[in-house]
């Protein structure tokens, strides 16, 4: 089995951002099993090393940041990967102390997802702490009206160097081809995205990014799920238009997924998946 990251969820503890477009909302809620995954952590170690897994990502259905015991035994137990955690920012941006720790715990990368452009400048502290703690800066914009409608990739890549941001990513918000949780809730984030997210709008920043790479960046590197990263003005940026949590690994395993009832996956969507 050959794998290239391992997706670690980190047991939900809720979400303090409450976005409109919550991909957990749609595909559903799975129960916590904290015990076992610290039982099965060993085994989801060796498994990772023998299938080749260089990077680690801590995201979950809600955000990581509230469940600090959790996350620092994760951090803890698989230090000596590249990790890097999914996040709104809001709690760091409260707790800019906790950078150093991070950094000391073994973090490499922090990946905040925004997805109004004030957040630029409303996070600009924390970006260049994390920076000064040895940590890369990436940024996720998710693409809907939350943002200026004429808003522009340049535009984009003056705020990334003017807030210390090192990575670049546009994220076309869509709605899953798996959506299990049939709710009101979830109902009515698939009615806000078909009305909130502009048919034009990321395929026109898409367009923008590949007629400026191409004029004046160059390729760094083909993702194993197809993306393409490019070096911009010393930005590293790409795009992606699925949704994460819906990725389908195919014959070929390209990640493994330890869920927070302590199983490991193949695939985000599928109970038939599991490992052990
Ligand atoms: S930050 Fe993430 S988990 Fe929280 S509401 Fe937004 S999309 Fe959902």
């Amino acid at each position: 089995m050959i794998a290239h990251n391992l997706a670690i969820c980190i047991p939900n503890k809720g979400c303090n951002k409450n976005c409109p477009y919550c991909v957990s909302r749609m595909t559903g809620y799975i129960d916590s099993d904290f015990e076992l995954m610290q039982k099965q952590m060993k085994k989801v170690i060796k498994i990772s090393e023998m299938s080749g897994v260089t990077s680690i990502l801590m995201t979950g259905k809600g955000e990581p940041f509230l469940g600090i015991p959790e996350l620092e035994f994760i951090l803890k137990g698989f230090n000596e990967f590249v990790i890097e955690i999914q996040t709104n920012g809001i709690w760091l941006n409260n707790n800019l102390d906790y950078i150093k720790e991070l950094s000391k715990q073994g973090l490499n990368l922090a990946a905040f997802s925004l997805d109004r452009i004030e957040q630029f400048e409303e996070y600009s502290d924390m970006f260049s702490q994390v920076k000064a703690n040895g940590m890369i800066v990436r940024v996720t914009l998710n693409i809907t009206d939350m943002l200026p409608e004429n808003l522009t990739f340049k535009e984009c890549i003056e705020l990334c160097k003017k807030n210390n941001v090192d990575q670049f990513s546009i994220r076309n918000i869509v709605i899953p081809n798996n959506i299990s949780n049939d709710t009101k809730g979830s109902r009515e984030t698939v009615d806000w995205i078909k009305t909130h997210v502009p048919e034009n709008f990321y395929n026109r920043l898409v367009q923008e990014l590949e007629t400026e790479v191409k004029a004046s960046g160059f390729l760094l590197r083909s993702l194993p799920y197809g993306a393409k990263v490019y070096d911009y003005q010393g930005v590293s940026v790409t795009y992606f238009d699925y949704c994460v949590q819906d990725s389908n690994t195919g014959d070929d395993i390209r990640s493994l997924i330890f869920q927070e009832n302590g199983h490991l996956y193949t695939n985000w969507n599928s109970k038939a998946s599991i490992l052990f």
